[in-house]
């Protein structure tokens, strides 16, 4: 029988799909890592099991602990589905403009949620980080996985997401591109394809128009999950060879045209880094081979990137209006 004991021990090993009609204009192929097809959905499943195998190991986290995080999304399924495997609980820190339906997942998954002010700032003792850092003062046996400088975060992605992208090509791959949230992914899967490739694979970041990656001050833009207003310890600066970046309403546009012309249903960061690997793809010579990752899927996203009267709201104007069902039926 081919079974695993738990579903955390089925995080990573995502697979790789060649994209087929986004791609105008570009002869190289341009590959898609899925990891939404990681068991909790997204590529911070496989940050959650380092963070956590480290603390135990180091004795941070002790049978019976709690695991403290301000996070209001992927990271904290991550954490929550490796907790329930292993005994631990989960209280995470979320800003209360985060949506219902991303609080109600981690509810799902047996987590305590503690709500905070978006509205104050920073160093203000009701603050998301104030709060968080409180609780793992007051708790017994609390732990912070504190994703932004933690180095197992990148680590992670050295020892599983890098590997298996040089697997899965035969060491064909020549492009690596990411978005760029705490770093974790660029830095580390890049770093272990620059090494065993000795330096032939380029590694290019994506970032939203306006973070501080590709030179901005941190202007707010719709895009979740990526781009920041402040250096993360888990990014490595000397590890992508570029940044490119590309804006909300080109993100996207791209993010509903994986879904009607590839039958890939993801997230808005997803949409980014594939608008920003197609801009280098075009420059490529046919031989060249890209492996773009996408972190997540699209479920999370219905009621804003896939809903047309949201995307008309922000101004987003290329929901197009094309003729229907309803339509012939008039
Ligand atoms: N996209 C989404 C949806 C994410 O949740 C994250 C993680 N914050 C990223 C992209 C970026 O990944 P990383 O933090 O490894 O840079």
């Amino acid at each position: 029988m081919d079974y695993a004991e738990h579903i955390a021990d089925l995080v990573g090993d995502t697979p790789l799909v060649k994209l087929q009609h986004v791609t105008e204009g570009v002869e190289c192929t341009v590959l898609v890592k899925l990891e939404y097809l990681n068991p909790g959905g997204s590529s911070k499943d496989r940050i959650a099991k380092r963070i956590i195998d480290a603390a135990e190991a180091s004795g941070e986290l002790r049978p019976g602990g709690t695991i403290v995080e301000p996070t209001s999304g992927n990271t904290g399924v991550g954490l929550a589905l490796v907790a329930q495997q292993r005994g631990y609980k989960c209280v995470f820190v979320l800003p209360d403009k985060v949506g219902e339906d991303k609080i109600d997942v981690l509810r799902a998954y047996g987590a305590e949620i503690v709500m905070t002010p978006t509205s104050v700032p920073a160093d203000s003792p009701e603050s998301y980080y104030s709060v968080s850092d409180r609780l793992v003062r007051e708790i017994d046996g609390a732990f912070k996985p504190n994703q932004y400088e933690n180095p197992n975060g990148p680590r992670s992605h050295y020892e599983t997401t890098g590997p298996e992208i040089w697997r899965d090509t035969d060491g064909r791959v020549t492009h690596f591109v990411a978005g760029v949230g705490t770093g974790g992914t660029i830095s580390g899967t890049g770093r272990f394809l620059r090494e065993v490739s000795e330096e032939r694979v380029r590694i290019i970041g994506v970032d939203p128009e306006g973070s501080v990656y590709s030179g901005g001050t941190g202007r707010p833009y719709l895009v979740e999950g990526v781009g920041e207003d402040i250096w993360p310890g888990s990014y490595d600066p000397a590890v992508p060879h570029e940044i490119v970046a590309v804006d909300d309403a080109e993100s996207f546009a791209m993010t509903r045209r994986l879904a009607r012309e590839e039958g890939i249903l993801v997230g808005g960061s997803s949409g980014m880094a594939v608008v920003g690997a197609l801009r280098v793809a075009r420059t490529l010579p046919a031989d060249a081979v890209m492996v773009v990752l996408l972190p997540d899927g699209g479920r999370g996203y219905l009621s804003k990137i896939f809903n047309d009267s949201w995307m008309r709201s922000y101004g987003f104007s290329e929901v197009e209006e094309g003729e229907t069902v309803a339509d012939v039926l008039d």
